[in-house]
């Protein structure tokens, strides 16, 4: 009977002294990271609920080819080849370090037939199957953001995408292009029209250290990857030389980053090949990613990256 009991009506009841058992710990929720994702109603997009404060979503890595949905003819169909992998060590080092996921959506469905990271009429072609395909992960996007924002004042979103160029190192996208990222520091964290064309808007009026040293200093994330060994674009050590390639983000971070709500602050990941290429060094970058976010929520958002707690 007791266990039915709510926990806020147990724990009164204990401190009243009407029920004789120790008080009751308040524990995370049931951790969920190998349990049974939510699927869409169309099958192709699955939903890991999390409980800490951040979103890991996977456009580009799905394999299924639905014969009723006709091939895309226009745009980049390349898959990001173990994004997916990735996103699930960095979950499960996140889980470890912190006692709680990060949420996690993952289309499942091949860029060849639609491009979740695309505005709705080039990712589906109008065709009725891609198009709930599309809105489903979008929407689900949405609940994990919501879920987030219920418990916490902030939140991060990741986009995890993979790339070939030439350059190993990791390319953060936070909607700035490359003459953004040629601007002064003093540009940088004076010019308020620069921030508000980031996806990282919010947390740029809210860290105490600037804009130019969320994008770019020590304390950015391209900066913490950049001390635990992973080569990462913007931070102090790289710069964009003229002409070279550069994915500085796209619909994913503009749909649900902080630049056009006050929802969470979000980021496009590009990782390269050496990064991401077998187990060993899949979990190296998710423990290098788990280790900067913990100073990066500290610094910048001014708080423990840490897991909700039942009944908060
Ligand atoms: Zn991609």
């Amino acid at each position: 009977m007791l266990k039915r009991m709510p926990r806020l009506l147990l724990i009164l009841l204990a401190g009243s002294g009407l029920v004789g058992c120790a008080p009751v710990p308040l524990s995370p929720p049931t951790e969920t990271v190998f349990a049974a994702p939510r699927v869409s109603a169309s099958g192709y997009i699955k939903y890991w609920p999390g409980t800490l404060p951040i979103v890991i979503s996977v456009p580009h890595d799905g394999a299924l080819m639905p014969m009723e949905i006709p091939d895309r003819t226009e745009g980049v169909t390349v898959r990001d080849s173990h994004a997916r992998a990735l996103a699930e060590a960095l979950r499960a080092a996140l889980t470890k370090k912190f006692g709680g996921a990060p949420h996690l959506i993952v289309c499942e469905i091949s860029r060849k037939k639609v491009d979740c990271n695309r505005e709705l009429a080039g990712a589906t072609q109008g065709h009725p199957l891609a198009i709930q395909a599309w809105q489903e992960y979008h929407g689900l996007i949405d609940t994990a953001e919501q879920s987030i924002l219920a418990r916490n004042p902030h939140g991060l979103y990741l986009d995890l995408h993979s790339h070939g160029h030439p350059h190993k190192r990791i390319e953060i996208g936070y909607l700035l292009k490359p003459d953004d990222l040629k601007l002064t520091d003093q540009v940088l964290n004076t010019d308020e029209t620069v921030r508000a064309r980031s996806s990282i808007k919010e947390l740029g009026r809210l860290t105490p250290g600037g804009f130019a040293e969320l994008v770019r200093g020590k304390t950015s994330l391209g900066g913490l990857l950049e001390e635990r060994g992973l080569a990462a674009l913007p931070s102090p050590k790289q710069k964009l030389a003229a002409g070279e390639p550069y994915f500085n983000g796209a619909y994913d971070v503009a749909a649900h980053g902080s630049r056009d709500k006050a929802q969470l602050d979000g980021a496009q990941l590009e990782i390269p090949l050496p990064m991401r290429d077998t187990p060993e060094h899949r979990a190296a970058t998710a423990q290098a990613f788990a280790d900067a976010l913990e100073v990066y929520f500290e610094r910048h958002y001014r708080r423990k990256l840490a897991a909700d707690q039942a009944g908060r």
